[in-house]
């Protein structure tokens, strides 16, 4: 039996780490850069930089490297070794700098910048993180840090997230400050991201190429069995898949990170693990970490993890729901409906703050989860609709309600709901939870949003959610502070506000067909892909919110807005060459294969004797020459529309791609699955859906 509670956060320079091994001063100094979120100053590096090498090697590390998160949605990573060379060459030392620590300058010149490195310094450089923990992974000492162009342009997915951390964290402070709260220092936005992921075997991966290539299957008949008997959902795990999941957690463990809960999915083959949220930073961190090791740990089992949005069409896919809160450093969940009716109202005005957020930026959090993985599940009724709204349970939906009307609440011997006055009626948790088919869903004492995808960083959602909230809590503050009779003003401000944006509300059926209508009916956004999404971004509107708070310059957005385009259409060519591959290379010659052997068949037959009957081998002949005619056909038409992308702009090529190229696509899908159906097993040159999906 394995002692987790020593493995547990062995492999990082934590606090205790720090405490054990920094002399007194400079640990106290780096407290105070963590806890300030600044950089580290120099003259505390150098010794923080040694006592950091001495640890790692003590763990057996050789190299650092400075881990970052650029807009590819991965991390990346640059080791270097720690020998320096002593007695002219003739021996080493292991030697690590302050500077070293502090800074790295990576060739930048091959990571997607978005046209901010032709504006700008061709090179970029990273810097520490220090509110994110150093760990060592693979014998590597990684310190996470932050990736900018010199000019201070962000060329990744953290330093957005962490100035937008810092945008909530003072604008929320400003509001606690309007109910009396003086003891909180700090607001944090917490995180806790559920990654579901599906784990195959090694061996079915390799022999397909659409998995190896893009991480999904781009052909595969709909087996005889899928998920109609609900039979995989909480089930008991196999042996296999529990050895994996068992070193998985241990290598979690070791990195600090807090794997808790682990189960099957829906689908037949996929699994969910979800960790004990923390700051959104390391939350972010750590599910970076987490799919990284979910993928290598599953190659020591034999198995091959698909963390794809939709790894099989008529499957359910998976998402990656994105639990999120704010918390004061004292401890308090500012989205605890709390017991006094002074942090009630707190609670309303946040509540009534994020309402009012998700309606005027439904826009930027439909774009904060498009890509063109999720567009395959978002609205498929396994998924959220592509349309944005907040589903508040029936207790708190009826005290809004209330508010709105200026209404009695007809609970108990409540009448009046009169904010900062009154006690909410106390609704329990597990009432706040029953629909599952809302995009953001408040569930007890934080929201959750859905519909983030399996593969993405969670970066993106969480720098949007943490911008919208505090813009509105801006406003809010604004108002408030210099308010003559608090009671009054907040109660009238939330009841405009929720009068105004009550319209996102849902606590219905998202996947109902009458919803679409219904919404659309509120004026509420249906961006139906990432292509119709994505131009939102940088409406002026857009711009001046992301700017305002100094989460994104315009530049970035610009940036950030034709790499997700760019990235839209890369992914969407190498699909469609994938499947040009496959089908010519070895659908068409399996085909070929058995309609000559069927030939063959026929010819011995008939040799025999005249009257011998060939019907079998003659309709079956017809069949799959006429099919393969036909996918031959399709193969050339989706080259043809391959060959003609180049478009005036990278919005234009994607539209193209998602109007012409998909379709494309889908089409040769539909015959190459009919055959499917038809030839051979022992020709087809791929392991069907059943085979993966149902293995021991
Ligand atoms: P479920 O969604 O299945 O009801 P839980 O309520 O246990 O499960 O929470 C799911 C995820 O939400 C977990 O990762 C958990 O750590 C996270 N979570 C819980 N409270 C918060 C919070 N205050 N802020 C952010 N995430 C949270
Ligand atoms: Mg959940």
């Amino acid at each position: 039996m394995k002692n987790v509670s020593t493995l547990f956060g062995s492999m990082v320079f934590n606090d205790s780490a720090m405490k054990e091994r920094l002399p007194k001063d400079t640990y106290k100094a780096l407290k105070k850069t963590i806890e300030s979120g600044k950089y580290l100053d120099d003259s505390i590096a150098d010794v923080v930089a040694n006592a950091m090498k001495d640890w790692a090697i003590e763990k057996g590390a050789t190299h650092f490297t400075h881990w970052f998160q650029p807009l590819t949605g991965i991390t990346a990573e640059k080791h270097d070794s720690f020998i320096s060379p002593k007695d002219g060459g003739s021996n080493i030392i292991m030697e690590f700098s302050g500077k070293e620590l502090i800074k790295g300058e990576p060739d930048a010149s091959s990571f997607p910048s978005g046209g901010l490195r032709a504006t700008f310094e061709a090179r970029g450089y990273t810097a520490w993180d220090p509110t994110s923990y150093a760990f060592i992974k693979d014998g590597i000492l990684c310190i996470p840090t932050a990736f900018c162009s010199y000019s201070g342009e962000a060329l990744d997915k953290k330093t957005p997230l962490l100035r937008s951390m810092d945008a909530i964290n003072k604008q929320a402070l400003r509001i606690l400050k309007l109910f009396g709260i003086d003891d909180a220092a700090k607001v944090t936005a917490t995180m806790g991201p559920e990654q579901e992921y599906f784990l195959i075997k090694s061996d079915d991966y390799a022999k397909r190429k659409d998995l190896i290539y893009t991480g999904r299957t781009l052909f595969g008949a709909k087996p005889p069995k899928g998920q109609e008997l609900d039979d995989h959902y909480f089930g008991t795990i196999k042996p296999q898949v529990l050895a994996f999941m068992d070193d998985l957690n241990e290598e979690l463990w070791k990195l600090g990170i807090l794997a808790k809960t682990q189960h099957n999915e829906v689908a037949p083959a996929q699994h969910e693990l979800a960790p004990i949220f923390t700051d959104s930073n390391i939350a972010t961190d750590h599910n970076q970490l987490s799919m990284e090791m979910l993928k290598k740990v599953a190659v020591k089992h034999d198995l091959a993890c698909l963390m794809h949005e939709k790894p099989f069409a008529g499957i359910n896919g998976s998402g990656k729901h994105n639990n999120w809160s704010l918390s004061t450093n004292t401890g308090v969940n500012l989205l605890d409906p709390g017991s006094s009716p002074m942090e009630n109202a707190q609670f309303i005005l946040f509540l009534t703050a994020i309402i009012k957020a998700v309606d005027e930026y439904q826009d930027l959090l439909r774009i904060s989860i498009a890509s063109a993985g999720n567009d395959h599940r978002l609205g498929a009724n396994e998924a959220p609709p592509a349309i944005i709204s907040i589903f508040l349970g029936e207790e708190l939906g009826a005290v809004i309600d209330a508010i709105d009307a200026g209404a009695e609440y007809n609970q108990k011997d409540k009448e009046h709901m009169t904010i900062d006055v009154d006690v909410l009626p106390k609704f329990p948790k597990d009432n706040t939870d029953r629909n599952r088919t809302s995009p953001f869903a408040f569930t007890g004492n934080k929201f959750e949003f859905r519909a983030v995808g399996s593969a993405a960083s969670i970066a993106g959602p969480n720098t949007v959610l943490n911008t919208i909230v505090a813009e509105i809590l801006k406003e809010f503050a604004d108002k408030l502070e210099g308010s003559a009779n608090f009671t009054e003003d907040l109660n009238a401000l939330v009841k405009e506000t929720i009068a105004k944006h009550k319209r996102i509300v849902f606590n219905g059926n998202n996947y109902a067909e009458e919803w679409v209508v219904e919404a659309e009916k509120r004026g509420l956004l249906n961006l139906k892909s990432t292509v119709e999404a994505l131009p939102y971004f940088i409406s002026e509107k857009n711009i001046e919110l992301f700017t305002k708070h100094g989460v994104y310059s315009e530049s970035e957005m610009h940036s950030r807005y034709e790499i997700n385009l760019e990235s839209y259409c890369k992914i969407l060519n190498i699909e469609a060459l994938t499947m040009v591959e496959m089908a010519t290379k070895e659908i068409l010659p399996a085909v070929l294969d058995y309609v000559s052997d069927l030939g063959k068949t026929a010819a011995q037959k008939k040799a025999v004797s005249a009257s011998i009957s060939c019907e079998v081998e003659e309709k079956l002949l017809g069949k799959l020459s006429k099919l393969a005619d036909n996918l031959y056909a399709k193969v050339g038409e989706l080259e043809s529309k391959l060959a003609s992308t180049e478009s005036e702009s990278t919005r234009a090529e994607a539209e193209y791609y998602r109007n012409t190229v998909i379709p494309a696509m889908e089409e040769l899908r539909i015959v190459a699955d009919e055959l499917e159906t038809v030839v051979g097993k022992k020709y087809w040159p791929y392991p069907t859906y059943g085979e993966i999906l149902f293995y021991n």
